[in-house]
């Protein structure tokens, strides 16, 4: 394996994620087909016909895992903003969403998957609409991505009725088996929008395709007052009763819960995507994650859409996520740097059932990788890689990424998609969708 290395990855800081920080000039990180075969100093060396991506102060880092998004939802950012959940649903993006086509749907993943790479994300897990185009976008882009289409009870501007929903979730399984990076989810959208049959025949599809089961959970007051008015009780216990409480479930927000439903989550290995920005602009509270991951629940970080974030930058995210369970429980020891870095690396990997192959850097894992360039006023003195990842950096310090084993981003430059000419397409799509009433 090590004949094949064709990537060394070069800088001064290791942030492995499993086994502390190593600083060290030279010190690298070697790559051989999609796989990382080798860590030591200046590899470049011992490998000279590999390709180098290099910074002197370059902190090398695993890439970061994004297990809650809505990637084309970057066409509606700051169209309709400061307005209630159910509002701001119901009166500017549903309405929007019924006019999609496929065409928005790509260039707006596209759009969306530029500003990942750009800061620091290699992995996804998307739920959206037209998600063929999604994966089509994923694909140009070189992301790993978890792709689902999103169910409902009422049509949908892709596939119109939920049985033919359901046809097209099936072409999408089979359209990319095989794929190496790019995985089918199952995506009931919510219980407030899925029936209970619904999600019953979700979870159905999820068991027999071995795949994750997406969907939005106990998001906000409304929809648990909601919840117990039509099923007497509460969206996670809903779930429970209908059993489909399991292993396979990606469920996002989970902001209101009680003691006995975060036991009833951890009991059930149900995996959670903590998305603090979009729960606080849309004012829907505090996700209890600190009691969930002292009950053993696992737990990932999620920027949600760009709707409702307005971006889909991670680095902005952790530092978010480490300061609001600080000023919620009025202790500066909530959520350390440590917690939250490795959450959306190591947790976010674990939430989405790949913790063996992504979220760590480390021989025989794959090569998913960043580097920053921690030579900037804002990241001097580094006295604490962690403490500076999550309150310091942002994603515009990403300099280098790697996605199993591919460079997606060199000198900020993007190496998969032409940023000028989806940037351009926006600029058109977003006249298109001012006008959409
Ligand atoms: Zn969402």
């Amino acid at each position: 394996m090590r004949q094949n290395v064709q990537l060394v990855l070069a800088g001064r800081w290791l942030v492995s994620m499993d086994g502390g920080v190593r600083e060290e000039a030279g010190i690298s990180v070697a790559v051989a087909g999609d796989g990382i075969a080798e860590i030591g100093p200046n590899l470049a060396v011992k490998y000279p016909q590999a390709e180098l991506l290099t910074c002197p102060h370059g902190l090398i880092m695993p890439g970061l895992v994004n297990v809650h998004t809505h990637a084309a939802m970057s066409c509606f950012r700051g169209l309709a903003d400061d307005l209630p959940l159910m509002d701001w649903l119901t009166q500017h993006i549903f309405p929007r969403e019924a006019q999609l086509t496929k065409e928005i749907v790509y260039q707006s993943t596209l759009l969306s998957l530029c500003e990942m790479i750009k800061s620091g994300t290699t992995s996804c897990n998307d739920m959206y609409l037209f998600t063929k185009e999604a994966a089509r976008a994923a694909a140009a882009a070189g992301m790993r991505a978890w792709i689902g289409e999103g169910f409902f009870d009422f049509p949908s501007p892709c596939y119109g009725d939920i049985e033919n929903g359901f046809a097209y979730a099936e072409e999408l399984f089979s359209d990319c088996e095989g794929s190496e990076l790019i995985n089918i989810t199952v995506n009931p959208h919510a219980v407030y929008t899925c029936s209970p049959a619904l999600l019953q025949r979700a979870a159905a599809l999820a068991e027999r395709k071995n795949s994750l089961l997406h969907i939005h959970l106990s998001e906000t007051r409304d929809e648990v007052k909601g919840c117990v008015e039509r099923y007497g009780c509460t969206p996670v216990r809903h779930l429970e009763q209908l059993g489909l409480l399991n292993e396979r479930v990606v469920a996002a927000h989970c902001v209101m819960l009680d003691e006995e439903e975060i036991a009833l989550l951890a009991r059930r290995g149900v995996k959670i995507a903590h998305c603090p920005e979009s729960n606080m602009k849309l004012a829907s509270g505090i996700a209890p994650v600190q009691k969930m991951l002292k009950s053993g629940v696992t737990v990932g970080i999620g920027t949600d859409g760009s709707a409702s974030n307005n971006d889909v930058d991670m680095f902005g995210e952790m530092s978010t996520a480490a300061k609001l369970h600080k000023v919620r429980d009025l202790d500066p020891t909530a959520m350390s740097a440590e917690s939250v870095l490795r959450a959306a690396t190591l947790g976010g990997a674990a939430v989405l059932g790949v913790a063996d192959k992504i979220g760590s850097i480390a021989v025989g894992k794959k090569a998913d990788m960043i580097m920053l360039d921690m030579r900037q006023p804002h990241l001097c003195p580094l006295h604490n890689p962690a403490s500076q990842l999550v309150y310091a950096a942002k994603g515009s310090d990403v300099l280098h990424s790697v996605i199993n084993g591919r460079v997606v981003m060199r000198d900020r430059r993007l190496t998969t998609l032409d940023e000028v000419a989806v940037l351009a397409e926006m600029e058109k799509i977003g006249k298109i969708v001012r006008q959409m009433r």
